[in-house]
C-alpha cells in the first residue's frame, strides 16, 4: 500500500463548487410541512428563549465562569436571540457576579435570571438588575408531597407572594411551574391564573422530565390555553426520550410563543431542546423567520462546546461531525451532481463545510472529482483501480486505535465530571467531618 493511497483513505475533499440552488424554486421537490398548512399554524412573533446559561449550565459537570457566560451571552445577542435566562444568582457569589455582569452590558436581548418562589432568591435577582425574573415552583402532586412537603394552597400562596414582590420591584415576571405536564390540569389552570392576576407577564409550562410526545403536547396546550388569562405561553422541553425539539414545535403549532432551547441540547440529564435544531427546523422546514442569524449557528455551537467541555456528538444533527459528511458511493455521487439530493440544507448556511469521506463505501464519482479538483489526470480504469485500493485499505485498517480512543474518552469523561469521589472526601475532611481513613484513598 503506498503512502498516497493511505492518505487518500483518511482525508477528505471539500465540494465547494457543487450545484445547490433553491430546489423549491425549481419545483422538483415538495415541502409538506408548508404544503399541508401545518407551518401556517405557527403564531406570529415566536421568540426563542435561550437556556444555555441556566439549564445548560446544570448539565452534570458543567460550570461557566462569569466571563465565559458573558462571551456566550454576547454571541447569542449578536445573532439575535431575543430572550436569555443567564443563571440563578442565589446559587453562589460568582453566579450572581456573572448574572450582574451580563445584565449590565446593555444587550438587545431580554436578560433574565431564575428564582425559586423564595424571597432570598428573588432578592438576589433584583440585586443583579436583570430585566426579568423567572419565578419557579413545582406543581405536580408528586413534587408537592415528596419534594416540597407543601399543599397545593401553600404553593399557590408563596407563588403569588413572590410574583407580586418581583413586580413591586419593577421586574417583568415569567411564572414557571416545574413538572407541569404530570400535574393536575385544573390545579395548573388555577395556579397560573392566580399568578397572572398577581402580575406575571408570561406563563412557562415545563415538561421537566421529558415525558410528553408531540401529539400529547398539542392536546394539552389546546386544553390549557383557552382557560388561561391572556399572557404569552412559553414551553420548556426536556429530551429524556429524544422528543424535546419535536415537542417544542408541537407547542408552537398549538399557540406557544416562547419555546426554550439550549445550545448543543445541553441541560439536566439528556438536556433540553437543542437551540440549533429548533431554530433551523423553524427556518428551514417551516420557512419561518426566527430573526436569528443562522449563518453563525456553528460558531455558537463550537464556542459552547469549548467553554462547557461537553463534546458535540459525532452524529448530532446540524452541528455534529457527520452532519454534512458523505461516504457512500450512491450518496456522494448524488451530492456531487446536486447537493440537495442527499442534503436537506446547504452546510454553508450555518457556517459549515461539506466533507466527502473515503472508505469502504466510496464510489468512483467522488474519487474522480477529488482528482479533478486537484488537476490530476486519470483514466476511467485508473479511477476504478484506485476505488478498489481505497476499499481494500479501509476494510483492512486496524480498528484498535479508534476503539482505544473511545475507551480513553469514556475514562476521561467519567473523571472530568464535577468533583471526583476522592476530592469529595478530601473536601469533607476540610469541612471538619470525621471521615473514616479508608474513604477516598
Ligand atoms: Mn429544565
Amino acid at each position: 500500500m503506498t503512502r498516497e493511497i493511505q492518505a487518500a483513505a483518511c482525508t477528505s475533499i471539500v465540494g465547494k463548487r457543487l450545484r445547490g440552488p433553491d430546489i423549491e424554486e425549481e419545483r422538483l421537490v415538495h415541502n409538506y410541512v408548508v404544503e399541508s398548512g401545518l407551518a401556517g399554524r405557527l403564531p406570529r412573533g415566536i421568540q426563542i428563549w435561550d437556556e444555555t446559561l441556566r439549564d445548560g449550565e446544570q448539565t452534570p459537570g458543567v460550570t461557566f465562569s462569569p466571563e465565559e457566560k458573558l462571551r456566550i451571552a454576547t454571541l447569542l445577542d449578536e445573532i439575535g436571540v431575543p430572550i436569555m435566562d443567564v443563571g440563578i444568582p442565589v446559587v453562589s457569589k460568582e453566579e450572581a457576579r456573572g448574572v450582574k455582569l451580563i445584565a449590565g452590558q446593555g444587550l438587545r436581548a431580554t436578560v433574565m435570571a431564575a428564582a425559586r418562589a423564595v424571597r432570598r432568591d428573588v432578592d438576589a435577582c433584583i440585586e443583579c438588575d436583570v430585566d426579568e425574573v423567572s419565578v419557579f415552583i413545582a406543581c405536580s402532586d408528586l413534587h408537592l408531597k415528596h419534594k416540597l412537603g407543601m399543599t397545593r394552597e401553600q404553593v399557590k400562596e408563596v407563588a403569588v407572594r413572590e410574583v407580586e414582590y418581583a413586580k413591586v420591584h419593577g421586574l417583568a415576571v415569567s411564572f414557571v411551574t416545574e413538572d407541569t405536564f404530570r400535574a393536575d390540569l385544573d390545579y395548573v389552570v388555577d395556579l397560573y391564573n392566580a399568578c397572572v392576576e398577581a402580575g406575571a407577564d408570561r406563563a412557562v409550562i415545563c415538561d421537566t422530565v421529558g415525558v410528553m410526545t408531540p401529539s400529547a403536547v398539542s392536546w394539552y396546550v389546546g386544553r390549557l390555553k383557552p382557560r388561561l388569562r391572556d399572557v404569552p405561553l412559553s414551553f420548556h422541553g426536556h429530551n429524556d426520550f429524544g422528543l424535546a425539539v419535536a415537542n417544542s414545535l408541537a407547542a408552537c403549532e398549538a399557540g406557544v410563543l416562547v419555546p426554550h432551547a439550549c445550545v448543543n441540547g445541553l441541560g439536566e440529564r439528556s438536556g433540553n431542546a437543542s437551540f440549533e435544531e429548533l431554530v433551523l427546523t423553524l427556518e428551514s422546514l417551516y420557512r419561518y423567520d426566527t430573526g436569528i442569524d443562522v449563518s453563525r449557528i456553528y460558531e455558537v455551537s463550537r464556542l459552547v462546546e469549548k467553554l462547557s467541555g461537553v463534546p458535540i456528538g459525532v452524529h448530532k444533527p446540524l452541528v455534529g461531525l457527520n452532519a454534512f459528511s458523505h461516504e457512500s458511493g450512491i450518496h456522494a455521487d448524488g451530492v456531487i451532481k446536486h447537493t440537495a439530493t442527499y442534503e436537506p440544507i446547504q452546510p454553508d448556511r450555518i457556517g459549515r463545510t461539506r466533507q466527502f469521506i473515503f472508505g469502504k463505501h466510496t464510489g468512483s464519482t467522488v474519487v474522480a472529482e477529488k482528482l479533478r479538483q486537484h488537476g490530476v489526470d486519470a483514466t476511467r480504469e485508473q479511477v476504478l483501480v484506485l476505488v478498489q485500493l481505497i476499499k481494500d485499505l479501509a476494510e483492512s485498517k486496524p480498528k484498535q486505535e479508534q476503539q482505544a480512543f473511545v475507551e480513553l474518552y469514556r475514562e476521561r469523561e467519567e473523571r472530568r465530571r464535577g468533583v471526583a469521589d476522592k476530592e469529595f472526601w478530601m473536601l469533607a475532611r476540610k469541612a471538619g467531618i470525621g471521615v473514616p481513613p479508608e474513604l477516598g484513598m
